[in-house]
C-alpha cells in the first residue's frame, strides 16, 4: 500500500514517534463538528515534522509514493473542518512540533513565527519581555495559531483584526522541496521581511491563503502598539426591522475610521446563547421564533441587534470619537451601553465565545460564512434570506458578524447535536440551501468548510476554478499538497 510504504518512509525523517498510521492514533484528526460524514474526509496518516528540512523530505516522499499531504498548523479549524482533509485518504502534515517564535521586534512592531506557535504562547512571549504590544486574536485564540487562522484569512476584532492584512513575508515549502520567501525575504540578509509586505514584482502571499500551492513554514505578523487609552460600548436596537438603518449609520463611522475595530453585530438568540440554554428557551417544534428570541433577549435588557465596538487612541480623541458614535446611534433609534467589557477587541486572551457551544450539546458547528457589501438593504435582505431558509430547515438563526467600512463578514453560527443524525441531515441540507439562496441573490463567500468547498468554488466562477487548476498544475504537477483546498485540483 502506497500510504504504508509512505509513512514508513516519513518515520525515517520525523522518527517512528512522529508518524501516526493506526486507527486509534487516527481518530482524534477525523473527528468533525461539521454536519458532514467523518468517513468522506477521514486522514489516513499523520506525520509531525520538526524543521523546515523535514517538510522538504516529507514532500519529496509524498510525491514519490503519490500520497496526498494536508497540512495544518493547530489543527483547530473548528466549525470549519478541524484536522480533517477535503477529501478522504490524505495524510496530515501536523505542523505544531514547528513551534518556535523567531523574532519579535519591538521597534517595528512585527514577529515571525513558525507554524505551531498559539497566539497565547506569543501573548506569553511579549508579557515575559513586558512589550507594550497587542495580538489580534479569532475567538478561540488560546488554542489555535497565527499562521493556521491567516492562511483561512481568519479574523479578530481589534484594528488589526483582518489577520491576512497584517501578515508580512512568509516562508513557503513548494510541493518540489523549493523554499521560497516571499515579500523582501528573498533578498540577502533582508533587513525588511517583516516590514515591506509587497516586495518587488507580483506580490504572491495571497496565492498561498486559502489555497493548496504550498506549505508556509513561517510568517510575519504585525503587532499593534497598546494604545494610550480605549473605551468599548455596546450599541442596541429593538426591532430586527431596524438593521438597513442600523448599518447605514455605522457606516461612514467604519469608513472615516471613527470606530476603529473590527466589531461584531450579533443578533438576540447569539446574545442569548452566552446566559442561558436552547432547552430553556423554547421546546417546541421547528426553529426558535424571532419574537420569543427578541422577547428574553429585552427581558436581560438586550434587544434585536447588538454592534459591540471600541474606540481606541489618546484620550481626547477617544472622548470625541465616543459621542459621535453615541448620536449616530441614537439617530438610528438604538441605545448605547458604555463600557461592556469585550477581551478580544482589547487584546485579551478568552474563550468565552465557546459558550456558543453549549446552545444544544453534542459539537455539532458549521459557520455559513457570506460577505455582505455594507449597505443597509443588502444587509437587512442577508438577514431575511439566511432567516427564510434556516426556518424551513428547522434551524436556529444566529448571526455574528464583523463590520468594515465596505464590507461585512456575515458568519453565522449553525450549531447542533451531531449525535443526532437526522439533526445533522437537517442541517447539511440547510447548509447546502443557504449557498444556493445565496448565490443566487449574488452574493459570495468568505471562507467555507470542507464538504461545501466545491460547491463555494462554483459560485465564484469557472475561471477562477480554471487559473486556480493552472497554477496548481504548474506548482504542484503531482497534487500532492491538500487537493480539494478550496475546490481546487490538479
Ligand atoms: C467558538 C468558536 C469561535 C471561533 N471564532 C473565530 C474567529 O473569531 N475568527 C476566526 O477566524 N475563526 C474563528 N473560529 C474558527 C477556527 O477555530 C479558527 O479560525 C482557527 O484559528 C483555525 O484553526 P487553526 O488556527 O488551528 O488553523 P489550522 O486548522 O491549523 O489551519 C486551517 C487551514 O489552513 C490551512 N493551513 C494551515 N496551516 C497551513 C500551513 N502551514 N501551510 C499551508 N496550509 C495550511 C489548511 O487548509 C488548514 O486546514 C472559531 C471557532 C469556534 C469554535
Amino acid at each position: 500500500m502506497p500510504v504504508e510504504r509512505f509513512l514508513a518512509a516519513a518515520a525515517g525523517v520525523v522518527g517512528n514517534d512522529h508518524v501516526i498510521g493506526d486507527p486509534a492514533g487516527l481518530a482524534p484528526f477525523a473527528r468533525l463538528m461539521l454536519p458532514v460524514p467523518e468517513e468522506e474526509h477521514a486522514p489516513v496518516g499523520v506525520v509531525s515534522p520538526r524543521t523546515v528540512e523535514e517538510v522538504q523530505a516529507l514532500l519529496r516522499l509524498a510525491g514519490e509514493h503519490k500520497v496526498p499531504l494536508w497540512p495544518t498548523s493547530t489543527g483547530r479549524n473548528f466549525g470549519y473542518g478541524t484536522s480533517a482533509a477535503a477529501t478522504k485518504g490524505q495524510v496530515v502534515l501536523d505542523l505544531r512540533r514547528m513551534n518556535r517564535i523567531l523574532d519579535v521586534d519591538p521597534v517595528l512592531c512585527t514577529a515571525l513565527v513558525e507554524p505551531g506557535v498559539t497566539y497565547k504562547q506569543l501573548q506569553d512571549h511579549l508579557r515575559a519581555e513586558k512589550l507594550p504590544l497587542w495580538i489580534d486574536f479569532p475567538a478561540p485564540g488560546p488554542l489555535v495559531s497565527p499562521i493556521g487562522n491567516t492562511l483561512e484569512r481568519g479574523g479578530g476584532l481589534t484594528p488589526y483584526g483582518d489577520h491576512f492584512a497584517n501578515s508580512c513575508g512568509y516562508e513557503v515549502v513548494l510541493a518540489d522541496g523549493t523554499v521560497l520567501r516571499t515579500g523582501m525575504g528573498g533578498v540577502k540578509n533582508t533587513t525588511s521581511w517583516q516590514a515591506f509586505r509587497y516586495g518587488y514584482g507580483p506580490f504572491l502571499d495571497g496565492i498561498f491563503t486559502q489555497s493548496n500551492f504550498g506549505v508556509v513554514t513561517k510568517m510575519g505578523l504585525w503587532l499593534m502598539p497598546a494604545p494610550e487609552t480605549h473605551r468599548t460600548g455596546m450599541a442596541v436596537w429593538p426591532e430586527w426591522g431596524d438593521m438597513a438603518k442600523l448599518i447605514d449609520a455605522m457606516r461612514p463611522l467604519r469608513l472615516d475610521g471613527t470606530i476603529g475595530n473590527f466589531g461584531v453585530l450579533f443578533d438576540s438568540t447569539l446574545a442569548l446563547t452566552a446566559s442561558m440554554k436552547r432547552a430553556d428557551l423554547y421546546a417546541g417544534p421547528g426553529a426558535v421564533p424571532l419574537d420569543l428570541s427578541i422577547k428574553t433577549a429585552k427581558s436581560k435588557g438586550l434587544g434585536a441587534w447588538h454592534y459591540l465596538y471600541t474606540v481606541y487612541g489618546r484620550a481626547d480623541r477617544v472622548a470625541a470619537d465616543w459621542k459621535a458614535i453615541e448620536r449616530a446611534v441614537v439617530a438610528s433609534g438604538g441605545t448605547v451601553i458604555p463600557d461592556v467589557p469585550d477581551p478580544m477587541s482589547v487584546g485579551e486572551l478568552t474563550l468565552q465565545a465557546f459558550s456558543l457551544l453549549n446552545w444544544v450539546g453534542g459539537h455539532g458547528l458549521a459557520w455559513f460564512s457570506p460577505v455582505t457589501p455594507m449597505r443597509g438593504a443588502d444587509a437587512a435582505r442577508q438577514m431575511e434570506i439566511a432567516r427564510a431558509v434556516m426556518d424551513r430547515h428547522g434551524v436556529d438563526f444566529m448571526t455574528g458578524m464583523t463590520l468594515n467600512g465596505r464590507e461585512g463578514l456575515n458568519v453565522m453560527p449553525m450549531v447542533f447535536d451531531r449525535s443526532d443524525a437526522e439533526s445533522t441531515a437537517r442541517h447539511r441540507a440547510c447548509f447546502d440551501a443557504l449557498i444556493d439562496a445565496f448565490a443566487a441573490a449574488g452574493y459570495g463567500f468568505y471562507r467555507t468548510g470542507i464538504g461545501f468547498m466545491d460547491k463555494v468554488a462554483a459560485v465564484h466562477g469557472t475561471a477562477q476554478i480554471d487559473v486556480n487548476r493552472r497554477i496548481k498544475r504548474a506548482l504542484d504537477p503531482g497534487g500532492i499538497i491538500a487537493p480539494g483546498k478550496s475546490g481546487i485540483r490538479i
